[in-house]
Protein backbone atom coordinates (compact mmCIF):
# COMPACT_ATOMS: atom_id res chain seq x y z
CA UNK A 1 0.00 0.00 0.00
CA UNK A 2 1.08 3.53 -0.83
CA UNK A 3 1.62 5.91 2.49
CA UNK A 4 1.35 9.45 2.27
CA UNK A 5 2.56 11.36 5.07
CA UNK A 6 1.22 14.65 6.54
CA UNK A 7 3.12 16.29 9.36
CA UNK A 8 4.72 19.87 10.03
CA UNK A 9 7.27 17.84 12.63
CA UNK A 10 10.17 15.84 10.93
CA UNK A 11 11.20 14.04 14.17
CA UNK A 12 7.24 12.66 13.93
CA UNK A 13 7.41 12.26 9.99
CA UNK A 14 10.73 10.02 10.44
CA UNK A 15 8.72 7.88 13.16
CA UNK A 16 6.00 7.71 11.00
CA UNK A 17 8.28 6.45 7.83
CA UNK A 18 9.76 3.90 10.15
CA UNK A 19 6.55 2.92 11.45
CA UNK A 20 5.47 2.18 7.69
CA UNK A 21 8.78 0.53 6.58
CA UNK A 22 8.20 -1.68 9.33
CA UNK A 23 4.54 -2.71 8.79
CA UNK A 24 4.83 -5.72 5.59
CA UNK A 25 3.24 -4.33 2.53
CA UNK A 26 3.28 -0.53 3.23
CA UNK A 27 5.52 2.08 1.43
CA UNK A 28 6.15 5.78 2.05
CA UNK A 29 5.25 7.42 -1.17
CA UNK A 30 5.61 11.02 0.28
CA UNK A 31 5.85 13.61 3.12
CA UNK A 32 4.39 17.05 3.34
CA UNK A 33 4.01 19.20 6.02
CA UNK A 34 0.81 21.27 5.47
CA UNK A 35 -2.70 20.38 4.87
CA UNK A 36 -3.02 22.13 1.71
CA UNK A 37 0.33 20.15 0.25
CA UNK A 38 -1.72 17.09 1.15
CA UNK A 39 -5.31 17.64 -0.97
CA UNK A 40 -2.80 18.18 -3.61
CA UNK A 41 -0.01 14.98 -2.99
CA UNK A 42 -2.86 12.83 -2.50
CA UNK A 43 -3.83 14.07 -6.55
CA UNK A 44 -0.63 13.22 -7.50
CA UNK A 45 0.63 10.56 -6.15
CA UNK A 46 -2.82 8.85 -5.39
CA UNK A 47 -1.97 6.77 -2.05
CA UNK A 48 -3.97 4.28 -0.74
CA UNK A 49 -3.29 5.63 2.73
CA UNK A 50 -2.90 9.04 4.59
CA UNK A 51 -1.74 9.37 8.01
CA UNK A 52 -2.79 13.29 8.79
CA UNK A 53 -1.59 15.08 11.69
CA UNK A 54 -4.21 17.05 13.46
CA UNK A 55 -1.92 20.48 14.14
CA UNK A 56 -0.85 21.97 11.23
CA UNK A 57 0.19 25.18 9.61
CA UNK A 58 -2.67 26.61 7.45
CA UNK A 59 -5.47 24.31 7.26
CA UNK A 60 -5.64 22.01 10.17
CA UNK A 61 -5.80 18.01 9.33
CA UNK A 62 -9.85 17.96 9.70
CA UNK A 63 -10.11 20.47 7.05
CA UNK A 64 -7.46 18.52 4.95
CA UNK A 65 -9.33 15.46 5.75
CA UNK A 66 -12.77 17.02 4.81
CA UNK A 67 -11.15 17.83 1.41
CA UNK A 68 -9.43 14.70 0.72
CA UNK A 69 -12.83 13.07 1.31
CA UNK A 70 -14.62 15.51 -0.84
CA UNK A 71 -11.82 14.89 -3.43
CA UNK A 72 -12.83 11.29 -3.92
CA UNK A 73 -16.33 12.14 -3.91
CA UNK A 74 -15.87 14.19 -6.48
CA UNK A 75 -13.71 11.85 -8.90
CA UNK A 76 -10.71 14.49 -8.57
CA UNK A 77 -8.57 11.07 -7.23
CA UNK A 78 -9.22 7.65 -6.20
CA UNK A 79 -11.03 6.65 -2.89
CA UNK A 80 -8.30 6.86 0.13
CA UNK A 81 -8.43 5.91 3.72
CA UNK A 82 -7.34 9.04 5.73
CA UNK A 83 -5.58 7.71 9.71
CA UNK A 84 -5.78 10.60 11.81
CA UNK A 85 -3.13 10.64 14.20
CA UNK A 86 -2.83 13.67 16.76
CA UNK A 87 -0.14 14.15 20.25
CA UNK A 88 -3.43 14.64 21.87
CA UNK A 89 -5.49 11.49 23.55
CA UNK A 90 -8.42 9.85 21.68
CA UNK A 91 -10.93 12.00 23.28
CA UNK A 92 -10.10 15.48 22.54
CA UNK A 93 -10.01 14.60 18.19
CA UNK A 94 -11.50 11.17 17.37
CA UNK A 95 -15.25 12.04 17.33
CA UNK A 96 -14.04 15.18 15.17
CA UNK A 97 -11.62 13.01 12.84
CA UNK A 98 -14.31 10.46 11.76
CA UNK A 99 -16.83 13.34 11.69
CA UNK A 100 -14.24 14.94 8.54
CA UNK A 101 -14.10 11.48 7.25
CA UNK A 102 -10.82 9.54 8.59
CA UNK A 103 -11.29 6.09 9.39
CA UNK A 104 -9.98 5.95 12.68
CA UNK A 105 -7.53 8.36 15.16
CA UNK A 106 -4.81 7.19 16.67
CA UNK A 107 -3.07 9.22 19.24
CA UNK A 108 0.86 9.60 18.11
CA UNK A 109 1.88 7.68 21.47
CA UNK A 110 0.35 4.74 20.12
CA UNK A 111 1.35 4.71 16.93
CA UNK A 112 3.02 1.51 15.88
CA UNK A 113 2.74 -1.60 12.87
CA UNK A 114 0.18 -3.45 14.80
CA UNK A 115 -2.05 -0.16 15.53
CA UNK A 116 -1.57 0.81 11.49
CA UNK A 117 -2.44 -2.37 10.54
CA UNK A 118 -4.93 -2.95 12.58
CA UNK A 119 -6.43 0.66 11.43
CA UNK A 120 -5.82 -0.64 8.14
CA UNK A 121 -7.90 -4.14 8.20
CA UNK A 122 -10.77 -2.34 10.08
CA UNK A 123 -11.22 0.64 7.54
CA UNK A 124 -11.19 -2.11 4.75
CA UNK A 125 -13.93 -4.31 6.07
CA UNK A 126 -15.65 -1.12 6.84
CA UNK A 127 -15.55 -0.15 2.82
MG1 LIG B 1 1.71 19.12 13.94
Amino acid sequence: MKVLIVDDQEPFRAVARTVVELTDGFEVVGEVETGEASVEAVEQLEPDLVLMDVNLPGINGLEATRRIVAGAASGSHRPVIVLVLSTYEAGEYDGQATEAGAAAFIPKSEFGPDRLLDAWNAAKSAA
